[in-house]
C-alpha cells in the first residue's frame, strides 16, 4: 500500500463523516426513501437507492443484506421515480456464482411484482465476466433488470454488442476503479470520448443508456448530438451521485422533460458508509479536493 492509501486508511471516522455527509442519505432504509421522496418532490429528480456495504463475506451477512433489499422493495412501493442499485460483492459472489445469482434473482423477482427496476452495479475488472453472465441469465426472465458498463475498459464495445437481444437499461459511466493499461484507458478525456461513443452504440442496439457523469461538457455534447439526431428525450436519461453540486444542470435536464436520476446511498451501519468513502477516496484521491471545493463552494 502506498503512502497516499495509508493516509486515507488512517483518516479518522469523524473526518470521513464530514466528507460523507453530502453524499449519503443517512442511516437506515427510511433515510434512503425519505431522500428519494425529497429530491423528487422538491427538485423533480428520480433516485436509485443503494445500500452501502460491499465485500460481504459471511453467509448470514449476505442473507441479512438480501432481507434489507426485500424491505427496501416494500418501502419503495408506489414510487415510480425510485429504483434500486446493488452489487455482486454484497450478495454472495465471494462464495459462488450460483449462490449470488440465486440471491440476485430473488431480489429482482420480488421487485418485479411491484414494478421496481433493479440495476446491477459494475465492480472492478475481476467481476466483469461473472457480473455480465449473471445479468444475462436473469434478464432473460425479468424485464426490470439493468446493468452498468464502464467506458474505460477496452472490452466494453464488445460487451455492448454481446449484451442481449432484448433492449435493456444500461448505466454507462467511466468507472470508479483504477484498472491497468492492459485492459483499460488511462486518460480521462479518452474515457469520456469512449463514453459518448458507447451511448450511441447502446442506442444503435436498442438499449436505454443511463448516462452517469458529472462532466458538463460531456453532458452537453450528448444532448446536442442526440437532439440533432432526433433521438427521443425519453430514450435515455442522465444520472449523477447525490451530493455533487450540479443543481442548475440537473434542473435544465428536468425542464427538458428528461429523467435526471441521483444515486442515493444509505447505510444500515455507519461503518459501511466510512468504508464506502475510504474506498472511493483511495480509488480517486482527487475526490478529496473535489469534496473540499464543493463544500467550500456551497
Ligand atoms: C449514478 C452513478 C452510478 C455509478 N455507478 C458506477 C458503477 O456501478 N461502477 C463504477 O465503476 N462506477 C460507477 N460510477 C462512478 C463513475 O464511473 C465515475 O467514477 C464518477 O461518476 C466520476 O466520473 P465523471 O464522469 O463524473 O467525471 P470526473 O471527471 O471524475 O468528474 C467530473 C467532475 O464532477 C465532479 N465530481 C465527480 N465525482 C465527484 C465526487 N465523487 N465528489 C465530488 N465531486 C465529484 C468534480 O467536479 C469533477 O471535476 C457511477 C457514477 C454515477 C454518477
Amino acid at each position: 500500500m502506498d503512502l497516499k492509501n495509508t493516509l486515507i486508511d488512517l483518516m479518522p471516522a469523524p473526518l470521513v463523516r464530514i466528507f460523507a455527509a453530502p453524499y449519503i442519505a443517512g442511516k437506515g432504509i427510511a433515510a434512503g426513501v425519505a431522500k428519494a421522496d425529497e429530491i423528487q418532490t422538491k427538485l423533480g429528480l428520480a433516485a436509485t437507492v443503494d445500500l452501502l456495504g460491499e465485500e460481504v463475506f459471511r453467509r448470514e451477512d449476505v442473507e441479512a443484506t438480501v432481507q434489507v433489499y426485500f424491505r427496501m422493495i416494500e418501502a419503495l412501493q408506489g414510487r415510480p421515480y425510485a429504483s434500486i442499485s446493488l452489487k455482486p460483492t454484497q450478495l454472495g459472489i465471494n462464495e459462488s456464482e450460483a449462490y449470488c445469482q440465486d440471491n440476485l434473482q430473488r431480489i429482482v423477482a420480488a421487485a418485479a411484482v411491484h414494478g421496481i427496476h433493479i440495476t446491477l452495479d459494475m465492480e472492478d475488472r475481476h467481476f466483469t465476466d461473472v457480473t455480465l453472465r449473471m445479468f444475462k441469465a436473469i434478464r432473460d426472465r425479468y424485464d426490470n433488470f439493468g446493468i452498468v458498463l464502464q467506458s474505460r475498459l477496452y472490452r466494453t464495445p464488445d460487451d455492448i454488442r454481446a449484451l442481449h437481444t432484448k433492449p435493456c437499461k444500461v448505466r454507462i459511466c467511466i468507472g470508479i476503479y483504477r484498472e491497468p493499461a492492459e485492459v483499460a484507458l488511462q486518460d480521462k478525456a479518452d474515457m469520456k470520448d469512449r463514453l459518448f461513443e458507447q451511448v450511441l452504440l447502446l442506442l444503435e442496439h436498442g438499449h436505454y443508456p443511463e448516462i452517469a457523469t458529472h462532466d458538463e461538457p460531456l453532458i452537453r455534447r450528448c444532448l446536442a448530438h442526440l437532439d440533432a439526431q432526433g433521438v427521443a428525450r425519453d430514450a435515455y436519461e442522465f444520472q449523477m451521485l447525490l451530493g455533487v453540486p450540479r443543481l442548475d444542470l440537473q434542473q435544465e435536464i428536468v425542464r427538458r422533460g428528461q429523467t435526471m436520476r441521483l444515486y442515493v446511498p444509505f447505510a444500515e451501519d455507519w461503518k459501511y458508509a466510512v468504508h464506502y468513502l475510504k474506498r472511493r477516496l483511495a480509488a480517486n484521491p482527487a475526490m478529496a479536493f473535489m469534496v473540499m471545493g464543493n463544500l467550500l463552494g456551497r
